[in-house]
């Protein structure tokens, strides 16, 4: 239970922009999961092999807002959820705590990043 990123899944990335047609191919920066043209958060298709599917960006975890939706890894596949929580953890350690209903919660650091869906 990390919402750690899981690239196994990734079908296609595209920049909302459009830096992605036949002659202007988009390059990733995978340091950060931007656009290098315009710097925007690319939009990633996401699925498994059981048919679940979605489109995400990715985000640093202390970006991730209560009411926002993540995806991340569950058994085989992946699945989406609901954030019930995300703040500062206010114990020891430089640590974000998240919170996902009918999932569960972890502590993680605030500048990993979580996939979650465009609002
Ligand atoms: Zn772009």
């Amino acid at each position: 239970m990390t919402f750690r990123v899981e690239t196994v899944f990734d079908l296609t990335h595209t920049c909302p922009a459009g830096h992605d047609s036949p002659d202007h191919t988009i390059v990733l920066n995978r340091s950060n999961w931007t656009c290098l043209t315009c710097q925007q958060s690319v939009h990633i298709k996401m699925a498994d092999k059981v048919g679940n599917c979605y489109l995400v960006e990715r985000v640093p975890a202390r970006e991730i807002r209560a009411g926002d939706f993540i995806v991340y890894r569950e058994r085989a596949g992946i699945t989406a959820n609901e954030v019930t929580c995300s703040n500062a953890y206010q114990g020891k350690g430089r640590l974000w705590y998240l919170a996902v209903a009918q999932f569960g919660h972890d502590k993680i650091s605030p500048d990993q990043y979580v996939s979650r869906i465009p609002g």
